[in-house]
């Protein structure tokens, strides 16, 4: 028989977390720099176990987590996704001594992990990475050569999973993963500017030298390394954003129940209370999407791509939808600096661009349809 609901126990720690960012952890982001890793935060994390949790839980587990910290505390929420980000290509395919020196401080939030795909001429279209990672002369390894952009956590974290072209093969073959500590000769980074208080940052490799010990899985696997990682995070970013929409209809709930005009709360006025009704709809419809597609993999379901797509897509539009309905029907506080949906505004508009901008999902979703129903046709 198939469950629609949580059980009571995760509706108990999904409570909690809610509870645990609203009052630790709220506090401690308030302490930290907009646009800059915030340490406390992420030790935070630690100490309470989720740091850990990240990588001994399945997506659904990952899924209560973002959603339940984005409801009171959306900084802590990045803190552990972009750790979990940064590091999941390291405890999935890493060497024993790569997890040995690093696992313990990531769990700890004592090393900060960022996670560097991206570049100036390849964001959408990964497989175009132009990072050269050109062979040494005389022995092993290689110098890594070229510019990472949009990198969340850098140039502030303590190592990077690198993607470089160490083959003459195009698109996604002769990619190899790296774990780049910070402290090589040759990068350098600077931080970015962006419209919410997101670390993120821009690295430059100068002939960084890397060695065969800091592969991560296969050398010309590194696309692979890429990709499973993003199709773990991909629902949990849907998540993400059904968390910041929850956080948004309880304050449209409170707000409209309390202000009153023309003669009563705005509650009363059913243009009102039917776009409360709409964004409460379309929020929990992505939160069960989240849920199912989490659910499919952690069972290792085939059709994990499609489903991972759809909640990815429908959750971070739904909450963009949510969060605007939301400043709207809260009027002029809402736009004032320092208020949730000022917030909310803000940090709402990223998820639909990265990890595969709204658009790319609509081609998986579509690659997926057309290729079950060619099957379909073939086996009839
Ligand atoms: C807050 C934030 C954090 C980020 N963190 C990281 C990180 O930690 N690591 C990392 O590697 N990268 C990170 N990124 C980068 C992110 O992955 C890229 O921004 C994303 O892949 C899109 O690439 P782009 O910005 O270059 O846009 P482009 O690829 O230039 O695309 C621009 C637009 O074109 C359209 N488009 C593109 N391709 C298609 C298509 N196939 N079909 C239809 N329309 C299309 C879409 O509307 C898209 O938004 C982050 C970005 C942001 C905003």
């Amino acid at each position: 028989m198939p469950a629609f609901s949580l059980e009571p126990e995760q509706t108990a720690w999904c409570a909690e977390l809610r509870d645990l960012a609203a009052e630790r952890l709220r506090p401690l982001a308030e302490k930290g720099e907009p646009g800059r890793v915030n340490r406390l935060l992420l030790t935070a994390l630690g100490e309470l176990g989720l740091l850990e949790r990240l990588f001994t839980a399945g997506a659904l587990d990952l899924c209560l987590m973002r959603e339940s910290l984005a409801h009171g505390c959306t900084e802590a929420e990045t803190a552990l996704a972009l750790q979990g980000l940064g590091a999941h290509p390291l405890h999935r395919s890493g060497t024993p001594a790569q997890r040995d020196r690093w696992l313990p401080d990531v769990v700890t939030g004592r090393a900060v992990a960022a996670f560097a795909l991206s570049e100036p001429d390849a964001g959408s279209d990964a497989a175009a990475l132009a990072l050269d990672a050109a062979p040494e002369p005389h022995g092993p390894g290689w110098r890594l050569t070229g510019e990472k952009l949009w990198i969340s956590n850098a140039p502030e974290a303590d190592f990077c999973t690198v993607f470089a072209r160490t083959g003459e093969a195009p698109g996604a073959r002769g990619i190899t993963a790296f774990l780049v500590p910070a402290d090589r000769p040759g990068l350098t980074g600077r931080p970015l500017d962006m419209l919410s208080p997101h670390p993120i940052g821009a690295l430059t490799f100068d002939g960084v030298p890397v060695t065969p010990e800091d592969v991560l899985g296969p050398p010309g696997a590194g696309f692979r390394v890429a990709m499973d990682t993003l199709n773990l995070f991909r629902p949990s970013v849907g998540a993400f954003a059904v968390g910041m929409a929850q956080a948004a209809l309880d304050a449209t709930l409170d707000h409209t129940a309390r202000r009153n005009a023309f003669g009563g709360p705005l509650k009363n006025l059913q243009a009102v209370s039917h776009q409360a009704a709409e964004m409460a709809t379309r929020t929990e419809a992505a939160r069960l999407l989240v849920h199912a597609a989490a659910c499919a993999y952690d069972a290792g379901a085939p059709d994990v791509p499609r489903r991972s797509a759809m909640a990815k897509l429908f959750a971070t539009e739904t909450a963009q939808y949510v969060v605007d309905t939301a400043v709207q029907l809260h009027g002029a506080r809402a736009l004032q600096r320092g208020h949730l949906l000022e917030h909310l505004y803000r940090e709402v508009r990223a998820p639909r661009i990265y990890e595969g901008a709204s658009e790319v999902q609509r081609s998986i979703i579509a690659k997926e349809l057309y290729t079950t129903a060619g099957t379909e046709e073939t086996t009839r």
